[in-house]
């Protein structure tokens, strides 16, 4: 989504916590990121890359040691967490225990000494969204886990926050149940026009609910980016391997041509068309990376007639059934890769085609994509 001006803005922002002994842990380094007005941005990567880090400095529950957060151009440094018009959800839910869903949710705008008539109608719309109007008089124990995040997401939201900081809301829920929630989610910010920067593990979450994905790692952004963007095009082999599945085949370029020898006399030849680029990679180490829908046996129907391909044996490992598809691995060479089949009866031996236009090189050295060579 273009959004028309930027809500969130991490400016140049480093992050350190003392780990004792005059020691300091780097959780966010020179992050540099701009969420847009109304813009859904799910903050992605492994576990310890300072994901978190980067939702608390934005509630003012840590300080930058460098950069600033600004938030609708403001500086957030003097302001203190509950002035900044911003509410967080956490993976756990922590409602009152001895509150019903409905004093629950009243409670924060019973503190500000909100009108009845106002904390009720608030309660009333948010409640409806999220589909919870009868579950109001139960108390957390008595209510599913989805049903507790529904009324956790509610409190958040019936504080009307301008940004809305979501950490894995969904980790301890089932898929019918996160699919049901990322419907709620889409409703509140139809709704309520939120600014959402959503924290998860999950990749089908991020791909499904967000405008962009930023996916950092060891407290550095590695990209951000529209979601098929990120899954199609990613910027490096950690991307590409943390989002979704990537098979790298490693092989060097020679004359202009990309080659992977393998047993006997066999060998794989991608020509590397765009002349400008071969002096820079000649000689040069390329993992060749594809995801394993990039691949089909050639003997199943194929719908890929038209595109440049190249045949490829693989040797079958392993395989697993998965419901609509089948997961095989298999050996090129020394390598392994993963892809499916639609009907599969077991054989040693498979060939495959890979469609080239959903391949990427990766410099071996660098793990970056090489984006400007078309082959
Ligand atoms: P996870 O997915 O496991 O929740 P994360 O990506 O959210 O991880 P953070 O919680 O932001 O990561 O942590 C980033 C780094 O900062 C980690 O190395 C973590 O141990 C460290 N860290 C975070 N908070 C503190 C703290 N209060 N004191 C010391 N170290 C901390």
């Amino acid at each position: 989504m273009a959004a028309e001006a930027s809500s969130i803005i991490f400016e140049n922002v480093t992050k350190r916590f003392p780990i004792g002994k005059g020691n300091s842990v780097e959780a966010l380094t020179d992050l540099h990121l701009s969420v847009g007005k109304g813009e859904l941005m799910a903050i992605t990567g492994p576990s310890g890359s300072g994901k978190t880090t980067a939702l608390r400095l934005v509630a003012g529950l840590e300080t930058p040691d460098s950069g600033k957060v600004l938030v609708d151009g403001l500086d957030m440094a003097p302001v203190p967490p509950h002035a900044r018009g911003v509410s967080m959800v956490f993976q756990s839910h922590a409602l009152y225990p001895h509150l019903s869903a409905r004093e629950n949710l009243a409670f924060g705008l019973e503190i500000q000494k909100l009108p009845r008539a106002e904390i009720a109608g608030r309660i009333g719309r948010v409640a409806k969204i999220l589909g919870v109007e009868k579950i109001l008089d139960k108390r957390p124990d008595d209510l599913s886990g989805g049903e507790r995040q529904r009324i956790a997401l509610g409190r958040a939201i019936v504080s009307q926050p301008r940004i809305l900081l979501l950490d894995e809301p969904f980790s301890s829920l089932d898929p019918q149940l996160r699919t049901e929630l990322r419907d709620e989610i889409r409703k509140l910010r139809r709704e309520f026009g939120l600014t959402i920067l959503l924290v998860t593990h999950d990749q089908p979450d991020a791909l499904a609910l967000s405008d962009r994905i930023a996916v950092i790692h060891a407290g550095r952004l590695e990209q951000v980016d529209l979601p098929e963007k990120i899954y199609r095009f990613p910027s490096n082999q950690f991307v590409a391997s943390f989002f979704g599945e990537m098979n790298f085949l490693r092989g060097r370029v020679r004359n202009g041509i990309w080659e992977l020898p393998l047993e006997g006399d066999q060998v794989i030849q991608i020509p590397i068309a765009t002349v400008e680029v071969i002096n820079l990679i000649e000689n040069k180490d390329l993992a060749l990376g594809f995801r394993p829908e990039a691949i089909r046996i050639v003997d199943e129907h194929s719908n890929l007639a038209g595109n440049v391909m190249v045949t490829i044996r693989v040797e079958v490992i392993s395989s697993e059934f998965a419901g609509s598809i089948h997961r095989l691995r298999g050996k090129i060479g020394a390598e392994t890769i993963g892809f499916n089949a639609r009907n599969w009866i077991p054989k040693q031996f498979v060939r495959v085609d890979l469609d080239l236009s959903e391949a990427l090189f990766f410099d071996s050295a660098t793990g970056n994509s090489l984006k400007t060579i078309n082959i």
